[in-house]
C-alpha cells in the first residue's frame, strides 16, 4: 500500500481514495491540484492540509516516487535528467528549450525490449515498464527544475514520448498518464500538445486511432525495405512494412482537420541514406497513399554503436529526392548530443566528460 503513488491517480480516483479515508471529496481535488498544478513533491509541503491527514497520507502512500540522480546541461540549453524509480531502475527525461514552446521528451519504459541497432537504449534491454505516476512525475520534475515549483511556464510545453522504451508496450500506463497530464486542474497539457513515437506495434496503432482524446502519432521507419528494416529494427520481422503501412493508412482516417502524422527516419551514413533509398521510401509512401511528413534525423553517434551520422549534403540530397516525389520532408536539428540526450542516446549514462550537476536543486 505504501507504494501507492498518488501522482498516478486521476482526479476521480483521488477523490475516491480520500473518501475511503473518510475525507470529503474536495480534499481529493485539493490534493490533485497540489500534486499537478502546484507540482508539490511531498505531503509535508501541502501545508493547507490538516496535520493528521498529512501524517495519514504519509503512512499509506507517496506523493513522489522518482528521485533525481543527476542532471546534465548541454551547451544548447537542453537538460537531461537521470532518475531512479523507488525500486532502483533508471529513468531518463530530456527538457529541450525552444523559442516558441518548450519540449519535454519523456520515457515510457526503463530500458527497452526492442533491439533497434542504432539505439543505445536497446543495449539495456527491458528493465521494466513505467507506471502512469512515473510518466507524469518526469514532466513535473523537469518543469520544477527549469521554472521552479508550481511556477507558470512562460512558453507552454509540448510533450514527446520519444525517450527510452516503446510507448505502445506501456500503453495503458501511457494513456492514463496523458489523461492525468491533460486535466485542466493540473498540468493541463492537452493531447494535441503530445506526440508519441512507436517503432511499429501495429495493433496499438489501430487501437490509438479509435481513441478520441489521443496524442499525435510518429512512426520510426529507418529503412525503405523489409530487408534493411529487419536488420535496423527487428520488430519489422513481426510487423513488416506492408502491415505497418496498412495500419498507417487506417490511422490516417482518424486524423483531425490540419493534423498529420510523422515518419521518423534516422540517417545512417552509407546504410540507409542513398538517393536510391529515398526513391524507394517515396515509392513506398506513395504506393500506400499515406500523406505523412518525414522527419530526417541525422544519427547521434554513441560508442559502441557501429554507425556514423549521414553528412549534411547526403541528408539534403535525400530530402530533395523525397520532395521531388511529393513527400514533405524536414531535417531535424539534433539537440543535446554533448550530454547524451539526443535521439537514440539514452542509456542511463551517468559517467560524464561533460558538465554534470548534482541533484541538489528544487524538484
Ligand atoms: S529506438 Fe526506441 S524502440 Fe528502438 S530500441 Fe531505442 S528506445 Fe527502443
Amino acid at each position: 500500500m505504501k507504494n501507492l503513488s498518488l501522482t498516478g491517480l486521476s482526479q476521480e480516483e483521488l477523490v475516491t481514495f480520500l473518501a475511503q479515508l473518510g475525507e470529503p471529496s474536495y480534499r481529493g481535488r485539493q490534493i490533485f491540484r497540489a500534486l499537478h498544478h502546484r507540482r508539490l513533491r511531498s505531503f509535508e509541503e501541502m501545508t493547507d492540509l490538516p496535520k493528521d491527514l498529512r501524517a495519514k497520507l504519509n503512512e499509506l502512500a507517496t506523493a513522489s516516487s522518482l528521485t533525481v540522480e543527476s542532471r546534465f546541461i548541454s551547451e544548447d540549453g537542453t537538460r537531461r535528467y537521470l532518475m531512479k524509480t523507488h525500486d532502483n531502475f533508471p529513468v531518463e527525461t530530456v527538457f529541450i528549450p525552444e523559442e516558441r514552446r518548450d519540449t519535454i521528451c519523456f520515457s515510457s519504459q526503463s530500458g527497452c525490449p526492442l533491439q533497434c541497432s542504432f539505439c543505445l537504449t536497446a543495449q539495456l534491454g527491458l528493465l521494466r515498464s513505467l507506471t502512469a505516476g512515473e510518466i507524469v512525475e518526469q514532466i513535473i520534475i523537469a518543469l520544477n527544475d527549469v521554472y521552479g515549483m508550481g511556477a507558470k511556464t512562460p512558453h507552454g510545453t509540448n510533450l514527446v514520448g520519444m525517450g527510452a522504451g516503446e510507448p505502445f508496450l506501456a500503453f495503458d500506463s501511457l494513456m492514463k498518464a496523458l489523461r492525468i497530464i491533460a486535466d485542466p486542474s493540473g498540468l493541463h497539457i492537452v493531447h494535441n500538445r503530445v506526440t508519441v513515437s512507436t517503432a511499429g506495434v501495429v495493433p496499438r496503432i489501430r487501437e490509438l486511432a479509435a481513441i478520441d482524446d489521443r496524442p499525435h502519432l510518429a512512426i520510426s521507419l529507418a529503412a525503405p525495405t523489409d530487408e534493411l528494416r529487419n536488420v535496423l529494427m527487428p520488430i519489422n520481422k513481426k510487423w513488416p512494412l506492408k502491415e505497418l503501412l496498412a495500419a498507417c493508412k487506417d490511422f490516417e482516417r482518424s486524423l483531425k482537420p490540419g493534423e498529420r502524422f510523422t515518419f521518423e527516419y534516422v540517417m545512417l551514413d552509407g546504410v540507409n541514406d542513398a538517393d536510391e533509398q529515398a526513391r524507394q521510401l517515396a515509392n513506398l509512401l506513395n504506393h500506400y497513399q499515406v500523406h505523412a511528413k518525414v522527419n530526417l534525423i541525422p544519427h547521434n553517434p554513441a560508442h559502441p554503436l557501429p554507425y556514423r551520422p549521414s553528412p549534411p549534403h547526403r541528408v539534403e540530397s535525400f530530402r530533395r529526392v523525397l520532395e521531388s516525389k511529393g513527400i514533405d520532408a524536414f531535417v531535424r536539428r539534433p539537440r543535446g548530443r554533448d550530454i547524451f540526450a539526443a535521439c537514440g542516446q539514452l542509456a542511463a549514462r551517468g559517467e560524464a566528460n561533460f558538465s554534470k550537476e548534482s541533484a541538489s536543486f528544487s524538484r
